[in-house]
């Protein structure tokens, strides 16, 4: 690896410059008559230091968005940049790289290691980049999370909640220069998708740890520093300061457009706090995500 490319991998961007980047960026799944375009050509910066939620109808392109912008899907055109690292042209060992020393991930399935405590859980991506773990950040970090006397617990022992904290514990461990968190209320009742938010946003607010959000909820939205809008795979608008009411009008524009168009699938727009499900999943639920895979 060159020097250049040694430096790209390791040097936070100064904070006002984005953390992460997109130009044109572009992907079309499929070919032929069941080709779709999830994003037409969409420009976009995240901030340094910031917080910032992607919102959409269901079926806009926001977890094609996120996928692109953290390296876990490829991009059909244009180009992604983390701090001035440029994925698509990125050969596939220093992918790898960066996505586990730059990048943290929250996903809404919690994805913890079964059979790891949660202080196991938490040091995992250090564990695999062979990076020994600064007790003073862990200790900083898990008293933010408030999960110091939960440690030796594994995940099937704790609240969803709780997992999901573990989780955002886990991301922050390598200190990444940006954190994709994605729908990560979405399996938690609303107090504890509340205290999950709040350890999100005290982290940008006194580490200056640089997140983006995809969410369907107005509420959780609520808790960044900015919403951008996607419609129909376009970045179509965008809201500082945002309130949940504020938030919530400008969806509703956006869920009647895409209606109006029949563009768009079933996911309403969240009105209330997340919503409750019936009981916090004892374990983590199952997706198409292979942690090992997304912490690199
Ligand atoms: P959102 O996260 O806003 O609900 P997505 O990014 O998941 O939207 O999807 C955007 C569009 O791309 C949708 O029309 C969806 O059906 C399509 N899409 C997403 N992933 C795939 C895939 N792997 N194969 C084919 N089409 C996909």
């Amino acid at each position: 690896m060159s020097e250049a490319t040694a430096e790209a991998l390791t040097s936070p961007p100064p904070a006002g410059d984005p953390a992460a980047r997109a130009v044109g960026l572009g992907k079309v799944y499929g070919e032929g008559e069941t080709q779709v375009t999830a994003l037409g050509s969409v420009d976009v910066d995240f901030e340094v230091g910031r917080f910032t939620a992607i919102m959409g109808p269901s079926g806009s392109g926001k977890s094609t968005l996120m996928h692109c912008m953290a390296g876990l899907d490829s991009a059909s055109a244009g180009k992604v940049f983390i701090g001035d690292s440029d994925l698509t042209t990125m050969k596939d060992n220093d992918l790898t790289k960066l996505r586990r020393e730059r990048m943290g991930f929250v996903f809404q399935a919690f994805n913890l290691v079964p059979t790891l405590t949660a202080e196991e859980n938490i040091t995992l991506p250090l564990d695999i980049a062979g990076k020994k773990v600064d007790q003073e950040w862990f200790d900083l970090v898990v008293g933010t999370v408030g999960l110091a006397d939960r440690l030796t617990h594994r995940p099937s022992e704790l609240s969803g909640g709780q997992q999901q904290r573990v989780a955002c514990a886990r991301a922050m461990a390598t200190r990444p220069d940006i954190i994709f968190a994605d729908e990560p209320t979405g399996n938690l009742d609303s107090r504890s998708g509340a205290e999950v938010l709040g350890f999100l946003r005290r982290s940008v607010d006194e580490f200056g740890q640089t997140i983006v959000m995809v969410t369907h909820d107005a509420h959780a939205a609520a808790y960044a520093d900015r919403v951008v809008f996607l419609a129909d795979g376009e970045l179509v608008d965008e809201l500082l300061d945002p309130d949940a009411p504020a938030i919530l009008e400008r969806m509703m524009t956006f869920e009647q457009a895409a209606g109006a168009h029949g563009a768009v699938g079933a996911q309403p727009v969240a009105t209330s706090a997340p919503a409750a499900p019936a009981a916090e999943p004892e374990a983590p639920a199952q997706d198409s995500h292979d942690p090992e895979t997304e912490q690199g």
